[in-house]
């Protein structure tokens, strides 16, 4: 090491004044004999799911903002890219190879399991000094592998080696311990809107409403950036007709009126479909609706809606659900919602670039891209370049909105739950219990109970309460308290039988430009939910204890009557009759239980007319009880019938490659797909099946593949067979070696 250190003085001096070359010579002399220069070392192995820490006090210049090497935590059912990067003693070395090994525990052993896929470049040279930032922003500068989703999984060694063959002096090995025990999941409410109304022209348009696979696409954006399973659970909550086209203008920074409209509904959809605490709510919009300055709307309070394969903006408004505030970068003045703690990762933040960089060095394993914290800002931001940083990515460990539970790795390894929860190692049960899917949070759903429901708007102080609902659902626990505001439930003597506070469920425009609400503004979406009372009388909102808002109940009985349902062709047909005093407008809403879930589940709002015709397909398929709730703005009434629906095929959907991409010939590609059965359920792993130009290539949700070395175009075909049923999918993407794309491909031109 002295030597070494010598000798790099001695190499600086003659870097510096090459002229004193000679005069150095009799000093590197003077050093003795001199040991061989000619090696390499492996200068660390990064592991990374999205973003990770490497040699972060090279490059982040505060000691708060730095970590050791892969000290982001990794994730079960999540591809990893793993990065060797490789020095040499001296010189540079060129034609560097390597191989990474999984070792896995067997008794206690380490052992040889699988050989991992390398990626492009399949070697590499050696260089004695390498610039932080073009080695770790280049991918030809480190030799590159990749980890399976099916391989992240319990504790791991990496067995890495690198050599130049034939050149025995030029060979290096080390080990790298990772583990894998976290499983996270997202889990989506997705609630489809299909537009019936005016067109950019005003011709009027009917948009039907995106699907299952619109969901599952869009989503596949926010899965890349988040620290959760490659598989997420997503459902659907009905299905909500809109009419008004999204323009308007943006009031203080908050979302147009017709945002604030189609929010509104959302928020009655959610609170109607039991204000489950465990997902993510989210509306999706067909494209062709005309459209102001907001592409996505959304906030705290529980919905946000966004369109059909903007998966930036789902991820957005998703973090927002998540309650993450903006990240300051490129937003505009007057947002006054963006997180003061946002860390500022000197020297990366610059008012040029914006300052919401990522922190660190970002990868997406899927298309082997690098985002620099240079140039890459938060998801959270308004700036073009996004990707998730690592404040935010961290903040999602062990959410206790995305499910996480540890999973144990092999079959004779304990998952570190274990120890944890028998510090004493002799009370560990034997045989050990069963391990899987051990919740961290010990999340329990709220008992529904029968609330009063009241939604609206408020504009500054103007408020409009524009439905009223009794009916079984949970508080909802988002949004923010309205100061000064009360809703009261009260009997005939006048006297308050239970009081609550009036959320507002902050609204903001996104991923336009347009800017966030100002915290002072009372503007958007309100909400209030008191506990019901068979006695209450009258419903009042006080603002300062001044009755501004008053609603009685009707003297009139409210009924419901011949409820009935049919299915014809894809069309499920629900209709009643509704005996109602007309003192105020009806609402009628329609939800459903299916035998294989125990839990309400949305199905319409914003109905017309006694009877409604929805797709099927807004249905598990099974047996299920149909619950038509009718409101004459004081009371509710419901009336039930049930029906079978039949089963379809899955739903089959490939979420990596996109139709019409560009996939680079030197990687190894990435086959990405999800497929769920008609009564919700996932279908197994061993279900789905991957073919490339009509060969097998494997199964599974992932498939990683080479490609032929041509550039051309390919045909990936995702097939599920599941209950009996057999679903296919397609999509046709372009190969070429350097990843640009050489002309647009047009499908049809195929014949
Ligand atoms: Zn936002």
């Amino acid at each position: 090491m002295k030597f070494e250190k010598a000798l790099s003085t001695i190499i600086k001096a003659i870097e510096k004044d090459p002229s004193k070359k000679v005069l150095l010579k009799d000093r590197i002399d003077l050093l003795g004999p001199i040991p061989s220069l000619a090696y390499i070392i492996i200068n660390g192995v990064e592991v990374t799911q999205a973003i990770q820490y490497r040699h972060s006090n090279e490059h982040l210049t505060d000691r708060a903002d730095q970590a050791p090497d892969n000290a982001v935590r990794l994730v079960v059912d999540k591809p990893a890219y793993v990065r060797v990067y490789v020095q040499s003693g001296l010189a540079r070395v060129n034609n560097v190879r390597g191989s990474v090994i999984i070792q896995r525990q067997r008794y206690g052993v380490w052992t040889d399991t699988v050989s991992l896929e390398q990626q492009w470049p399949f070697s590499i040279a050696a260089l004695r000094n390498p610039v932080y930032a073009s080695e770790r922003g280049t991918l030809s500068s480190s030799l590159n592998f990749i980890i399976p989703s099916a391989q992240m999984r319990g504790k791991i060694r990496l067995k890495v080696h690198v050599e130049v063959p034939g050149e025995a002096r030029y060979t290096a090995d080390t080990n790298v311990d990772i583990h894998a025990y976290l499983k996270q999941t997202l889990r989506l409410r997705g609630i489809p809107v299909q537009y019936w109304g005016p067109d950019a022209t005003g011709t009027q348009v009917k948009l039907a409403a995106p699907t299952m696979g619109d969901f599952q696409r869009t989503l596949a954006t926010t899965l890349l950036m988040f620290p959760v399973s490659q598989t997420a659970e997503i459902s659907l909550a009905g299905t909500f007709t809109f009419s008004e086209p999204l323009t308007g203008a943006i009031a203080n920074g908050a979302c147009p009126t017709s945002w604030n409209n189609l929010l509104f509904w959302l928020a009655i959809a959610k609170a109607f479909d039991g204000n489950k605490s465990n997902a993510v709510y989210y509306g999706l919009l067909p494209n062709g609706i005309p459209l102001g300055g907001a592409a996505g709307c959304g906030g705290g309070g529980g919905t946000a809606a966004g369109f059909v394969d903007d998966g930036i903006t789902m991820a957005h408004e998703i973090g927002h659900y998540f309650n993450f505030r903006h990240a300051p970068g490129c937003l505009p003045p007057d947002d006054l919602l963006f997180d003061p703690n946002y860390p500022t990762y000197e020297p990366y933040n610059t008012a040029a670039g914006g300052m919401a960089s990522i922190g660190e060095y970002g990868v997406d394993p899927t298309t082997g891209t690098i985002y620099s914290p240079n140039t890459s800002r938060d998801i959270m931001s308004y700036c073009p370049s996004r990707w998730i940083s690592l404040y935010h990515y961290q903040a999602l460990i062990e959410h206790p909105l995305l499910d996480p539970k540890i999973i144990p790795g092999e079959r004779d390894q304990l998952p570190p739950y274990v120890y944890e929860k028998f510090r004493d190692r002799r009370t560990i049960p034997d045989p050990t219990p069963p391990w899987e899917g051990i919740s961290i949070f010990d999340h329990k759903e709220a008992e529904l109970q029968r609330y009063v429901v009241i939604t609206g708007f408020i504009q500054n102080d103007q408020l409009e309460i524009r439905s009223v609902l009794r009916i079984d659902t949970r508080a909802t626990t988002a949004g923010r308290r309205l100061e000064g505001f009360t809703a009261e439930l009260l009997n005939a003597n006048n006297q308050v039988i239970h009081r609550s506070p009036l959320l507002n469920l902050v609204s903001h425009a996104c991923g336009c430009g347009c800017s966030g609400q100002s915290s002072h503004e009372r503007l958007g979406v309100i909400q209030a939910m008191l506990p019901d009372a068979i006695n209450a009388t009258t419903l009042c909102i006080r603002q300062n204890k001044e009755e501004i808002w008053t609603r009685r109940a009707s003297g009139q009985e409210l009924k419901i009557d011949d409820v009935s349902a049919f299915i014809r062709e894809e069309d499920l047909t629900i209709s009643w009759h509704t005996s109602a005093s007309d003192q105020y407008t009806v609402e009628r809403l329609i939800r459903y239980l299916s035998n294989n879930g125990s839990e309400w589940q949305t199905l319409a709002v914003n109905l017309q007319e006694d009877r409604v015709v929805i797709p099927a397909a807004s249905l598990t398929s099974g047996y299920a009880i149909i619950e038509v709730v009718v409101s004459d703005g004081f009371n509710s009434a419901i009336g039930r019938t049930s029906i079978d629906i039949p089963v379809r095929p899955p739903i089959v959907t490939i979420l990596w490659p996109v139709e019409g991409s560009t996939v680079r010939t030197d990687l190894v590609a990435r086959f990405w797909g999800t497929a769920r059965a008609s009564n919700g359920e996932s279908t197994p792993e061993n279900c789905l099946c991957w073919e490339l130009d009509g060969k097998p290539i494997g199964e599974g949700s992932e498939c990683w593949k080479e490609l032929p070395e041509w550039e051309g175009e390919h045909e990936v075909t995702l097939t599920v067979r599941g209950f009996g049923e057999t679903s296919q999918t397609s999509v046709i993407f372009m190969a070429t070696c350097t990843g640009q794309r050489p002309y647009k491909i047009n499908r049809n031109a195929r014949g």
